[in-house]
C-alpha cells in the first residue's frame, strides 16, 4: 500500500494505491469483510493547522486503508519507528520509510472527546466536563453516489454545536471509501480522522470514546459474545491501543467499564440531554422506527421504569430478531431491558425476555462499573475518571465482576 497526502487550505486530500498483493476485500479488526469502493477520500478542518506531525497522517491513513494492507505500508514522509514498530507488532505490515535521521515520536497534553451526540458520548461529556468534542461529519464522496441520503448527519453536527462546549466538526467522506456491506467506518478508528489530524493544533494528548463495557469487555454488538481482555480495538495492550500511544494520542474509554443502562441514565440526567441523539435518520428528533432506536427504546424505558413506548410490531423486519433465540448483539442490555421494563410480556421483546428468563437481580451487575476499566484509563485522566465513578456509579463488587469475566464462557 502507497499512501500520499496533498492540502488544500484546510482540506486534505488521501490518494491510496494497492501494491501487487493487497486484495479489495479485506478484514476490519472486529472480523468483518470489507470490500473497497474507491482509493481517495478527504478530511475538511475548520482551519488550516500550523502544524501535523508525520505520524499524525499516517495514522489517521492507517484507521482508513488497514483492512486491505497485506505485507507493507509506504507512507508519503518518514514516520517515526515507534509508529513503524506498533504498526509491525500490530499487523505483521511493514510500516515506513522511517527516514535517516529519524523522526521523533509526538506526545501532547489535552484530552477531547470523539464526540457524536449519543448516549455514550454524552456520558463521557458528563464526566469530563472541561473536555473539548471533536466531532465526524460524514459528508458526500465525488466519485460515489451517495444512497444514503436519510442520514442526517447535518443534524448531528448542529446539535453538537448547541452544546456550548469547545467544538471542533470535521467532515469527511472517508465512509465512502467502503462498498460492503456499507459506507461506514472501514476500522471502528476511523472516526478519528479529524481527531488525529487536529491533535498537534489542539495539543491532544488522548482521546476519550463512548465504547462502554459491552463493545470494551464483552465482545458486543458484531464482535464474538465473550469476555475480551485483549479485544484488539480497545485494550490499550492491543493493535490498537498501541498504535494511538505510538503517536501520542492515546485512546482513553471513560465509559468503558460501564453498560448501556448506566450510560443512558448519566445522558438523561446530564445538561446535555437537549442535544442527546442516537439516530441518524431523525430530523425534529430520533425516527422511532428503526432498529437502533428500538433497541435504545428498551434501555432508556428499563432506566426510567416504565413501559416501551413504540409503534413498532413484531412483523417488522427491525424486530425480527428478538423472536428469535439468542444469543444477541448487546445481549447484556436485553437481559436488562426485559427483567425491568413493566409489560415485556405485551412486547416485540416477548419472546426475548422467554428465552432469557432475566431478573432485576441477576442484571444488577450492570448498574455498577468494572474496576479494571478504570485501571487501564491512561494515568494523567484516570483519578478523574475513578473519582467520577465512585461518586455517581459505584464499583462492580468481587461476584458481580465474575459476571463480566465469564461472560459468553457458558
Ligand atoms: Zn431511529
Amino acid at each position: 500500500m502507497r499512501v500520499a497526502w496533498t492540502a488544500d487550505g484546510g482540506t486534505w486530500h488521501l490518494v491510496f494505491r494497492l501494491d501487487p498483493e493487497d486484495g479489495v476485500t479485506g478484514f476490519c479488526a472486529d472480523g468483518q469483510p470489507l470490500k473497497l469502493a474507491t482509493n481517495t477520500f478527504r478530511a475538511e478542518l475548520p482551519r488550516a493547522p500550523r502544524d501535523i506531525h508525520p505520524d499524525l497522517l499516517a495514522l489517521a491513513a492507517w484507521t482508513v486503508i488497514a483492512p486491505w494492507t497485506r505485507r507493507r505500508v509506504t507512507f508519503d514522509r518518514p514516520i517515526s519507528p515507534e509508529l513503524a514498530e506498533a504498526i509491525g507488532d500490530g499487523w505483521g505490515v511493514q510500516a515506513g520509510p522511517t527516514g535517516l535521521t529519524g523522526t521523533r515520536a509526538r506526545s501532547g497534553g489535552r484530552l477531547a472527546i470523539s464526540y457524536s451526540g449519543g448516549a455514550d458520548s454524552v456520558a463521557v461529556a458528563a464526566m469530563l466536563p472541561d473536555a473539548p468534542f471533536v466531532h465526524f461529519q460524514r459528508v458526500s464522496h465525488s466519485r460515489v453516489p451517495n444512497r444514503w441520503t436519510h442520514y442526517r448527519s447535518d443534524v448531528l453536527a448542529s446539535l453538537a454545536e448547541k452544546t456550548g462546549r469547545e467544538l471542533t466538526v470535521v467532515r469527511s467522506d472517508l465512509e465512502f471509501t467502503l462498498a460492503e456491506p456499507r459506507p461506514g467506518y472501514p476500522e471502528h478508528h476511523a472516526v478519528a480522522v479529524g481527531a488525529l489530524l487536529m491533535a498537534d493544533e489542539l495539543d491532544l494528548g488522548g482521546l476519550a470514546f463512548g465504547y462502554e463495557l459491552g463493545s470494551r469487555w464483552l465482545g458486543g454488538a458484531r464482535y464474538i459474545h465473550r469476555y475480551t481482555p485483549d479485544n484488539p480495538m480497545w485494550a490499550p495492550h492491543g493493535a490498537w491501543g498501541r498504535v494511538f500511544a505510538a503517536a501520542g494520542l492515546h485512546i482513553v474509554l471513560p465509559v468503558g467499564g460501564v453498560s448501556e443502562a448506566v450510560t443512558m441514565r448519566l445522558a438523561l440526567g446530564s445538561e446535555l440531554r437537549g442535544q442527546l441523539r442516537w439516530c441518524l435518520r431523525g430530523v425534529g428528533g430520533p425516527c422511532g422506527t428503526c432498529g437502533k432506536c428500538l433497541y435504545k427504546e428498551l434501555i432508556q424505558a428499563a432506566v426510567e421504569r416504565r413501559p416501551l413506548r413504540t409503534t413498532i410490531t413484531e412483523g417488522r423486519p427491525v424486530a425480527r430478531k428478538w423472536q428469535r433465540p439468542p444469543p444477541y448483539g448487546g445481549q447484556e442490555m436485553i437481559e436488562y431491558g426485559c427483567a425491568r421494563v413493566p409489560g415485556i410480556e405485551d412486547t416485540v421483546f416477548a419472546a426475548a425476555a422467554r428465552y432469557l428468563r432475566a431478573t432485576e437481580s441477576s442484571t444488577a451487575w450492570l448498574d455498577r462499573c468494572y474496576p479494571p476499566a478504570v485501571a487501564e484509563i491512561p494515568e494523567p485522566w484516570r483519578k478523574q475518571v475513578h473519582d467520577f465513578v465512585d461518586g455517581e456509579i459505584g464499583f462492580m463488587s468481587e461476584s458481580e465482576a465474575r459476571r463480566v469475566e465469564t461472560w459468553g464462557a457458558a
